[in-house]
């Protein structure tokens, strides 16, 4: 049995993140894997084992609350890293797992310090970081392609800590460096909506395989038909290609990327 904890699903759930908890449950499913999600709201107990934990988006009303929450979590999830299993955090989720996350307001919240990063909220008059995104990414298993949504005002600055890759179209961390996510081990977080994991199998089937693998199954997982996956990644990058073609002036103009000509 594979035990998943979805952190704060019904606070931390913007642009469909809940449907990565989906992507997860469908592909375990799909090898006969199984896996247990355990909701875990502001202030419920974890489970006693976890082998995934998932942390979706949220606005920034929000983000105070969970900050101080997930405080309270500091020593759990730092065990369930040091123990090996996999965290994967998207948008908000990203931002409180770093160091601190600077507000609009110019509050600061200090992040779990998991990954060393800070965010700095968009300041006034400052363009919000929206529209589809096309990553290249590589992980053990060689190189690959991740597209998905972004919106996000913050932005994210990685210090000694990989990028979960490198931005091809739209703009990433900050708009700025061309960094896409971070990851260090097992923890991984992307600006990426979407949900993201439905249209990326091979992402999804990264954190799976890692989180069989620290319950003790066999990481090797049997391939499966991605062809429906692999067709709303390729609209995703379609979209992106159309976004980037069509960017124009304006500050924003230097962020985007225009798509390289293999995607
Ligand atoms: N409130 C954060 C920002 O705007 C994160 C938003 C989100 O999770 N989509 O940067």
């Amino acid at each position: 049995m594979i035990h998943a904890v979805h952190l704060f699903p019904t606070t931390m759930n913007t642009y469909g993140d809940r449907g990565n908890v989906a992507a997860l449950s469908r592909r375990a499913a799909a090898r006969d894997l199984e896996l247990e999600w355990h909701a875990v709201e502001l202030g419920n107990e974890p489970p006693p084992r976890c082998d995934l934990v998932f942390m979706g988006g949220g606005q920034d009303r929000v983000q105070h609350a969970v900050a101080d929450d997930l405080r309270t979590r500091r020593e759990w999830l730092a065990g369930v890293v040091a123990g090996g299993a996999v965290v994967f955090a998207v948008c908000a989720g990203l931002q409180l797992l770093g160091r601190r996350y600077v507000a609009a307001d110019g509050s600061e919240l200090a992040g779990l310090g998991l990954l060393d990063l800070e965010t700095l909220a968009a300041k006034p008059g400052e363009w919000r970081l929206i529209g589809n995104v096309v990553v290249e990414v590589a992980i053990s298993d060689g190189a690959h392609v991740m597209a998905g949504f972004e919106n996000h005002g913050g932005r994210t600055w990685l210090g000694d800590v990989e990028p979960l890759g490198r931005v091809l179209a739209g703009f990433g961390n900050n708009g700025e460096d061309g960094s896409e996510g971070a990851r260090n081990g097992n923890v991984i977080a992307t600006y990426l909506h979407g949900p993201v994991l439905p249209k990326n199998a091979w992402l999804t089937d990264h954190l799976l395989s890692l989180a069989v693998s620290h319950a003790g199954g066999e990481a090797r997982l049997t391939p499966l038909d991605d062809s429906f996956e692999d067709l709303a990644q390729a609209e995703a990058i379609a979209a992106a290609r159309r976004e980037a073609a069509r960017a124009t002036g304006g500050p924003l103009r230097r962020a985007r990327r225009r798509l390289s000509p293999r995607y």
